[in-house]
């Protein structure tokens, strides 16, 4: 099988990762790539918002199967000609990508679909989005209504800051606040079949104890020790299959990868956010885990051919994932340095994902994007493999970098 990845991030690095493990894979290529995809993928430096110029890629190519990875592409629709040219493709079509491109479709979604989420407004001018806030209190969640690279959602017990956030997005969504701890789970479906992955959680603030501000996400493990028994089942239920129903049902099927946010609070399990693709960094320790080849379950969401698969294989172990962001992230990244000491890292259980890496003029791999590393280790247990991880952290330099100490601590000390 030739399989094309479009993106170039940690989670596409872990994506081709277990792409080149699968013996079905004979040729793997990767659209633009970073300098470790360019380790086991071929890189081409093709603009991945270009839907024309990736169906010509894939064309070129000959590709049984196109994965796009991040949102972007899929939000502007990349996966339409590729389906149009009858190319396999793990990714939603835009209409159906809009689950994650528009918050206000979503939500509309899961009212029809009965999913339970926070109650919530849809507001465009000021005093719509000054009564939405009074309505529900402090504290306050305000979410632009699209695509904010992770940056869209403001949650403070400030009215006047969000109200600030309200007035800098076109239309807002203002809603609940959810108490309880946050889930992130994935499911792979066709459409109509819809296969749940393990769950994980991520870390979004940029500081130890959840300080400081959010970014793309800052390291995250699994499994959970400390999800209540069933849940899978449950949001299988409740949320994931009555999401991919709706869809079906509106003639906008939606195939490739559903992400569902979640919080469980005191009232129940919550949809928080919907995304239409792989998380990152989640997908890293995902991934990880998952012991069937991953390439036959990507084309099988693909081709429609879902519910023929046997029960995916899962390591009974755990996976944690710690990233390494450059300096000034997530205002002002700085780019263009050095990273020395990654030939160190690798062992049996531990390995780096590049996130934003690009290969200088000598072959030395320098850093290029606020996230720039995601250092992945398996173990027995989540204290062993987050032991791993940070011991391959210890020995990477990037001046000026920084990562938390504690992603998955308290789930280690469970
Ligand atoms: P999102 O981009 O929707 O994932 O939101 C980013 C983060 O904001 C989430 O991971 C939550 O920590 C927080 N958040 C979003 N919506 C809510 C909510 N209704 N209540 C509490 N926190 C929220």
């Amino acid at each position: 099988m030739k399989v094309l990845v479009i993106g170039g991030g940690a989670r596409e690095h872990a994506l081709c990762r277990s792409l080149s493990l699968d013996p079905a894979v004979t040729e793997l290529h990767c659209a633009p790539g970073n300098a470790g995809i360019a380790q086991v993928a071929t890189v081409h430096p093709v603009d991945q918002l270009d839907g024309a110029a990736v169906t010509a890629l894939a064309a070129e190519l000959a590709a049984d199967l196109v994965v796009v990875g991040p949102e972007a592409p899929l939000v502007a629709g990349v996966a339409d000609p590729l389906r149009a040219a009858s190319v396999p493709v793990f990714g939603p079509s835009a209409e159906a990508a809009q689950l994650e491109g528009s918050k206000a479709f979503a939500k509309d979604v899961m009212a029809a679909a009965g999913v339970p989420t926070a109650r919530s407004y849809v507001c465009t001018t000021a005093e719509e989005a000054a009564a939405a806030l009074d309505a529900f209190g402090a504290p306050y969640v305000v979410k632009d209504d699209g695509l904010a690279a992770g940056k869209g959602v403001v949650v403070t017990s400030d009215r006047a800051a969000a109200l600030e956030h309200a007035a800098s997005c076109e239309r807002v969504v203002i809603e609940e606040y959810l108490d309880g701890p946050e889930v992130s789970l994935f499911a792979i479906t066709d459409g109509t079949t819809v296969l749940p992955l393990v769950p994980a959680q991520d870390f979004k603030r940029a500081l130890d104890g959840d300080e400081g501000p959010n970014t793309g996400g800052m390291g995250a493990y699994s499994p959970l020790p400390w999800a209540p028994e069933g849940l899978v089942d449950e949001v299988l239920a409740t949320v994931l299959q009555p999401t991919v129903d709706e869809l079906r049902r509106r003639g906008t099927p939606f195939s490739g990868l559903l992400y569902a946010g979640l919080a469980l609070t005191s009232r129940g399990t919550r949809v928080i956010e919907f995304n239409a693709r792989f998380g990152d960094p989640e997908t890293q320790v995902v991934l990880a885990r998952l012991r069937t080849p991953l390439a036959g379950v990507l084309l099988a969401a693909a081709d429609g051919t879902l519910g023929e698969l046997e029960p995916l294989r899962w390591d009974e172990g755990a996976a944690v994932t710690v990233v390494v962001a450059s300096e000034g992230y997530p205002a002002a990244p700085r780019t263009g340095d050095p990273i020395e000491g990654l030939d160190e890292v690798a062992d049996e259980h531990t390995y780096v994902l590049h996130a934003g890496t690009r290969s200088g003029d000598g072959g030395e791999v320098l850093s290029a994007g606020g996230r720039v590393l995601s250092v992945t280790a398996t173990g027995a247990d989540i204290a062993e493999a987050r032991e791993r991880a940070y011991r391959g952290i210890a020995r990477i330099s990037l001046k000026g970098s920084h990562h938390r100490t504690d992603i998955a601590l308290k789930a280690a000390q469970q």
